[in-house]
């Protein structure tokens, strides 16, 4: 005997979504538990395959002998017959697979009419208007579904019997008129086929399926799996219902609706949705008539709205989920034709979670389980508000999510200038540098013409939890003329506009948004999450301000704070510019006596603020030469500064000719003398000297990290001084701080030895000041590969391993991560080379293994060795699983991903098992 591949609603398993389609297994579900579900049944998408995968365009062979038979049964339970002129039954056919996916075909209504049913459905509802209302629907639907015909063709012939009718609105059409339309309809599918209209509801039924089928393999259908990476294993095949017609549209006591048993904006527990009276399903989508609130139900038909509350709540005791389900009325009788999982906000499912956990709905674990981490963050960032009604004026990346407007500036000066007075400012350029720092954090936001997702503007913005549009090429920046062309629109310095990191889109104007909110409901969840998690959450912060924000979001801590942002502060680039340039040893700690105090100062208020909890701070990585001015930046400026000599010269000149001719008072004063262009020139000048020497043909594997600590060891002292002082300092207040000093880019332990020979003496010389032993830690970033081959050795010196995964994936895969980006890596994806970008999605088999290796060598070295990551993997759900897996401790990640990282953590602890 050949597989069923046909099941009654009252036979087929609800949970066998792959087999039935996920709207198939949830109408034979709702029939089993006792729902009203009109009679029907589904067909297989195993059938369904079976169907593509042949070279006929014949069913499976017996298939309609299922069909026939299952019809048998649903016209026992109606006492209707399939074709039978006298008391039709009609079925709608609708497809669905395991995953909902728009592009499939449309459903199909009221098949089973032809000329004759047509006049026993009118004899039996003694409504001709509603018969020929539902004929014509019928045959344009499958006229254009199941045959493939222009739907233009009917709404030609539907528009001039509109219009000889003289009415507007479709409800305005008599019955005269109805009949006119499918008798016209009927002549365009003749047309359009060279057949008539088919008569046979078997042929009809037959015809729907096959197109059903097809429909999966329809370009839009395989499009949208491509685009959302639904694998066969995820959904293959489309199974199509057919289901018993009930009628929302026989009259004021017939009504249609969809509706979600909570609120799916906001979370709260009362039933949401529209209905329309007097309608069919199809209405309410196409939005022919504007459909009422639910709430008005309970005026207009009390029963039903209490039937409906039933409805609802017997779905959530069934399902323990949210759900979104579809209903229609017919003349008294409540009917469901649908029910699925609600799509909701994640305001809405972090409400829901807490809240049907209190209900006894669902426990802690699927409360947790249900939610994706990364939806989180939506919750975290100022939105556009939904409502809003706007067009983008133009598109970038979006590179640093959240919303924010403000007023346009064109450079970074006059941002800080227009932020000091209060003003909301968008700074907008072409690209961003080190030196436009003191612009970001006077801007609400970032927008950039050039630049991709790891450009300076997305990577800063994204450090400071700024919104950010990278790349929006259509803008075209003119900084002379302080001015933006899009198109033909002209953007002028001053001119307000809105941007949306999280879409990438920029508009005109203002457009309202809504503040995040770290709600009471995201609290009680994440506390949950927190006792379910064994990794702690960290975060990576680099002010006290971050910090203190990094906190409030359940941070335990900070896994990376990196110095030389706070080198990049307006007030304090000059000094470290002197630092560079200093020629002698002298010089140099001369300049590093006064970046020693502000440093201390920055430690200490990032110690006081996270206490008693750890913090990471890591000495100097970038190579020095990004704090100077680009060499060809300089070689401009020199330019204007010859020039600038020549003009002063002239002036002077002139001066001295004038008052020889006694003239002298006649002269405009003059701003500048040559000897300052003069001393100008020099600075200039030695600057390009030095940013020539400083010249690296790679400076990512250049001199940079340790390798700068080990050149000038002063550098380094001073950050370990500042680190130890701002120590001692809290712990003379009485603060429980325990700072953490890492080393970037170790490869031996002679460099760790090294850079520990000055920790132990800095520590020794302030703690014989302060009569104790100061409590911090050592420990060494990993994030060079033969770090992670020198493990063993380096867990003798360090006590903590802190990996670097950016740059231990670019130094795993030999490749620079701009290059690769910009280069080849989509080319990669497209063509399967690479699954994902590692820089997005830990490569767990390459860089993982080696991961995993070093913590292994390191543990058995010291078996106590504390184990993080601080890239931006760690921030990132699936890499979050891997870090659970091969045992870490913490993970660090930038302060809105906390969230995120602390469900995320959840998870992995949940579905150890799973
Ligand atoms: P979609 O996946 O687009 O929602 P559906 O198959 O659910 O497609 O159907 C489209 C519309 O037709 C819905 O409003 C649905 O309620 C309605 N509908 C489907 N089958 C029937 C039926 N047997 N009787 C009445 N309305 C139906
Ligand atoms: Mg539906
Ligand atoms: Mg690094």
């Amino acid at each position: 005997m050949s597989k069923k591949m046909v099941f009654s609603f009252k036979e087929g398993d609800g949970r066998n979504k792959h087999l039935l389609g996920g709207k198939g297994a949830n109408l034979c579900e709702m029939t089993q538990i006792g729902l009203n579900v009109p009679p029907g049944f589904v067909i297989s998408t195993e059938a369904c395959l079976a169907y593509l995968d042949s070279d006929s365009d014949e069913l499976p062979a017996g298939l309609m002998d299922e069909v026939r038979e299952q019809m048998k049964a649903v016209e026992e339970a109606t006492g209707k017959g399939f074709g039978d002129p006298e008391n039709p039954l009609l079925v709608s056919v609708r497809s669905g697979s395991a995953m909902s996916m728009p592009g499939m075909m449309d459903t199909i209504l009221n098949l089973g009419l032809n000329d004759r049913t047509l006049q026993g459905e009118i004899r039996q509802t003694g409504d001709e208007r509603f018969g020929y209302d539902s004929y014509r629907r019928f045959i344009q639907l499958f006229g254009k579904v199941a045959l493939g015909i222009d739907d233009e063709l009917f709404d030609e012939e539907f528009n001039k019997v509109k219009e000889s009718a003289h009415v507007t609105e479709d409800v305005g059409l008599s019955a005269d008129d109805l009949k006119e339309i499918s008798q016209r309809f009927l002549k365009v599918v003749e047309q359009a086929t060279g057949k008539p209209f088919p008569e046979d509801p078997y042929e009809q039924l037959e015809i729907a399926v096959k197109a059903v089928f097809r429909s999966w393999m329809g370009k839009r259908a395989v499009d949208y799996r491509r685009e959302f990476n639904i694998t066969p294993d995820m959904a293959n095949g489309t199974a199509v219902n057919v289901c018993t017609m009930v009628f929302g549209n026989r009259g004021n006591d017939s009504a249609t609706g969809v509706a979600f048993t909570r609120n799916p904006a906001t979370g709260e527990n009362k039933l949401y949705g529209e209905y329309l009276v007097n309608a069919q399903g199809e209405d309410v989508v196409a939005g022919i008539r504007t459909p009422k609130p639910i709430d008005r139900l309970a005026d207009e038909m009390p029963r039903m709205a209490r039937e409906i509350e039933e409805l609802r709540q017997k779905l959530e005791a069934h399902y323990h989920e949210v759900q979104d389900f579809e209903f229609t009325i017919e003349r008294g009788t409540l009917y469901c034709l649908q029910t699925r999982n609600g799509k909701m906000n994640a305001t809405a499912m972090v409400r829901t979670s807490v809240e049907m956990e209190r209900e006894g709905l669902i426990d802690r674990r699927q409360a947790l389980l249900r939610i994706k981490p990364e939806d989180l963050e939506q919750m975290l960032y100022p939105r556009l508000d939904p409502n809003a009604r706007v067009t983008p004026l133009a598109q970038g990346l979006p590179a640093s999510p959240g919303a924010a407007s403000g007023h346009v500036v064109f450079d970074a000066d006059r941002a800080e200038a227009e932020g000091r007075k209060g003003r909301d400012v968008i700074l907008l350029r072409e690209e961003t540098k080190p030196e436009d720092i003191h612009g970001f954090f006077a801007s609400r936001g970032i927008l950039t013409s050039r630049g991709g997702k790891t450009s300076h503007a997305a990577v800063v913005a994204r450090g400071m939890g700024k919104p950010c549009v990278a790349g929006a090429e259509g803008i075209h920046v003119d900084v002379m003329l302080r001015e933006a062309l899009v198109g033909d629109t002209v953007i002028r310095e001053g001119d307000l506009i809105t941007i949306d990191g999280t879409s990438g889109k920029v508009y005109l104007g203002r457009v309202p948004t809504v503040e995040a909110d770290f709600s009471a409901e995201l609290n009680i969840l994440l506390g949950w999450a927190d006792e379910a998690a064994r990794l702690t959450v960290m975060a990576n912060a680099d002010t006290a301000v971050d910090a203190d924000r990094a906190l409030k979001y359940g941070a335990r801590g900070i896994g990376l704070c990196r110095t030389e942002r706070m080198f990049n502060a307006v007030e304090r680039l000059p000094v470290v510019i002197e630092m560079i340039m200093a020629e002698t040893a002298e010089h140099r700690r001369q300049a590093l006596d006064k970046l020693l105090p502000m440093q201390r100062q920055d430690f200490q208020e990032l110690f006081e603020v996270m206490a008693p909890h750890p913090v990471t701070i890591r000495l100097l990585d970038p190579p020095i030469h990004e704090f100077l001015p680009s060499e060809e930046q300089l070689r401009d400026d020199l330019q204007y500064l010859y020039r600038l000599k020549e003009s002063v010269r002239g002036m002077e000149v002139l001066a001295g000719t004038m008052s020889l001719l006694g003239e002298a008072g006649s002269l405009p004063e003059q701003p500048v003398d040559s000897h300052q262009v003069e001393e100008a020139i020099i600075k200039k000048e030695t600057m390009l000297k030095k940013v020539r020497a400083l010249y690296e043909t790679n400076p990512m594997l250049g001199h940079r990290g340790v390798r700068l600590g080990i050149t000038f060891p002063e550098i380094y002292e001073m950050q370990i001084r500042a680190v130890l002082e701002a120590a001692m300092a809290c712990d003379r207040k009485g603060l429980e701080v325990h700072p953490k000093i890492k080393v970037p880019q170790v490869c031996t332990a002679q460099e760790l030895l090294f850079v520990k020979g000055i920790v132990d003496r800095v520590s020794a010389e302030l703690e014989a000041e302060l009569g104790h032993r100061l409590c911090f830690q050592f420990g060494t970033m990993i994030e060079v590969v033969r770090a992670c081959m020198r493990a063993d050795s380096l867990a003798e010196e360090a006590a903590f391993f802190s990996f670097g995964t950016n740059d231990l994936t670019q130094a795993t895969f030999s490749f620079s991560r701009e290059d690769a980006e910009n280069k080849f890596l989509p080319l990669y994806n497209e063509r399967g080379i690479l699954q994902n970008n590692p820089f997005d999605v830990l490569d767990e088999k390459g860089v993982g293994k080696l991961m995993q290796l070093a913590v292994r060598w390191g543990r058995e070295k010291r078996p106590d060795l504390l184990v993080g990551i601080c890239g931006e993997h760690g921030g990132h759900p699936a890499s979050i699983h891997f870090c659970h897996r091969i045992g870490l401790d913490y993970v660090s990640c930038s302060a809105p991903r906390i969230p995120v990282a602390r469900l995320a953590a959840a998870h992995a602890a949940l579905c150890e098992d799973c």
